[in-house]
């Protein structure tokens, strides 16, 4: 097959390395040399680290320290071929596990379990993310109705705000999940709407701690109460927050509880690969007692390779990985996740103070962590499209047009971060006026109506755009 070397071409956004780098369709017959392959691939990190390290993206980067990075990366190299599986070999990783989810488990109140019921007892399991853990604890409500309460098709209160790892668990494991509005006055579920949902085929509703659009905590309080008073199990998106609300709430700001503290509350996912500042693919699942557990876990007694057995979705996972989490919690501590959670929200409040003083943009809720805004009077996908010429990297919603910045650990160690967004936001709404009534290129994935055909239509982008990614 022929070498893609041409260099005669523009440069395509999403194949920037065509003709910079030899690509690859199948094995080369002869190796290569270490030395080269690894120079080729630092130089593509170098150049893509510097795009984050700025402090200009929102999210997606939790941990900013190249020491911290490296004492991961370290860590990770001595188990980084052992597969958890093989306990047997490894005694190492049923400490390391048990004790991440352990230590999770105490963050966040899960010694109130047994005080609140004492037949209860907190437990849970490592995952391999956010979406494993959420999907781990809808498929164990679904085995449960159906077990113990001959429930055949179960259904799921969402707030509509809930990651989209809940509809994927409707799609693989045939769950209904009915949407609950989050609309103004404050974007977060109304609780009400949610009794209203109740059928006879509800099982467990769900509330986030906070949502990833706009980073809020639903009501807990009236959600526990409505589980507890309608017997339905309860679980908390606690993926984004779970390990940094928890520090938040010690600093001293006022948060609705969100943790085991609420009593009807049965599962709660929390990732340790974002605030948790581990390397990526972990994450921790909880549930109140052993009776939701078992129902996660997988075994195979009769097959020919012998009993198989396994916790979750996952089959082989890195030991890598779990020892290398175990050594950022145990190396942090409550003191290393406090610190960075103060310089955080210091950066976060500064970016609140600032917007508020812009007339034209709204701040969605009370915030904490993420900033997110939406406008009446300009369109913020014109504003997003200014940020991005200026270099910043907003996350960008939908009913209703928003934006979000999430703060993490590069917006604190890069200074004046927050001044040079607030001037930069000034100037994008100015942009934004100047632009009113004419199409934003933000507008071109998120402005399509929310139409039959206008979703079909997304969902064959969406599909081109994966075909695309698996194209050489
Ligand atoms: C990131 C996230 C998830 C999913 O986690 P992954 O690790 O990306 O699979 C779920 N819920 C919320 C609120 C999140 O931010």
């Amino acid at each position: 097959m022929a070498e893609q070397t041409d260099n005669t071409q523009q440069p395509d956004p999403f194949k920037p390395y065509k003709g910079r780098f030899k690509s690859y369709h199948q094995i080369p017959a002869k190796g290569r040399d270490k030395d080269d392959i690894y120079n080729e691939i630092e130089t593509m990190a170098t150049e893509e680290n510097a795009k984050w390290k700025s402090g200009l993206a929102s999210g997606t980067f939790y941990h900013a320290g190249d020491e911290h990075r490296a004492f991961m990366n370290k860590v990770f190299s001595l188990y980084s071929h052992i597969n958890i599986i093989q306990a047997d070999l490894c005694p190492s990783m049923s400490k390391f596990e048990s004790e991440i989810v352990a230590m999770t488990a105490s963050m966040l109140n899960g010694d109130k379990v047994k005080q609140d019921t004492p037949e209860d007892e907190i437990c849970g399991t490592l995952t391999s993310g956010g979406s494993e853990s959420i999907m781990m604890a809808m498929k164990v409500y679904r085995d449960k109705a159906r077990n113990e309460k001959g429930i055949e098709y179960p259904e799921v209160l969402l707030p509509k705000t809930a990651h989209s790892a809940f509809r994927k668990s409707e799609e693989y494991f045939g769950i209904k999940m009915v949407d609950i509005p989050c609309d103004l006055p404050d974007f977060r579920v109304d609780p009400k709407a949610m009794e209203k949902a109740i059928t006879p085929n509800t099982v467990a509703i769900v509330g986030s701690a906070g949502n990833y659009p706009y980073g809020l905590i639903d009501p807990m309080e009236d959600l526990s109460d409505l589980a507890l008073k309608h017997k339905l199990w309860f679980h908390i998106d606690g993926c984004l927050g779970g390990f940094i609300l928890p520090w938040i709430e010690k600093l001293g700001y006022q948060l609705p509880l969100f943790d085991f503290r609420l009593p009807g509350l049965t599962s709660m996912s929390a990732d340790t690969h974002k605030y948790g500042y581990g390397l990526k693919g972990t994450s921790v699942v909880l549930y109140r007692n052993k009776n939701f557990r078992k129902y996660q876990y997988f075994t195979d007694p009769e097959w020919p390779g012998g009993t198989y057995l396994s916790p979750s979705a996952s089959g082989s996972r890195s030991g890598g990985l779990t020892a290398s989490m175990w050594a950022a919690m145990v190396n942090m501590g409550e003191e290393g996740y406090l610190k960075i959670a103060g310089d955080l929200m210091k950066v976060a409040d500064e970016i609140k103070a600032g917007i508020q003083e812009i007339p034209e943009l709204k701040i969605i809720g009370d915030p904490t962590f993420i900033v997110s805004f939406r406008s009446d009077e300009v369109d913020v996908y014109h504003v997003n499209d200014f940020m991005k010429q200026k270099g910043w990297r907003y996350n960008v919603f939908q009913f209703p047009p928003a934006l979000h910045f999430c703060v993490t650990r590069p917006q604190t160690v890069n200074p004046g971060i927050a001044e040079r967004m607030i001037k930069d936001l000034k100037e994008g709404v100015d942009y934004a006026k100047s632009k009113a009534g004419t199409p934003s290129e933000t507008s071109a994935i998120y402005g399509i109506s929310s139409s039959l055909e206008g979703y079909q239509f997304i969902n064959e982008m969406l599909h081109a755009y994966l075909d695309l990614f698996y194209t050489v």
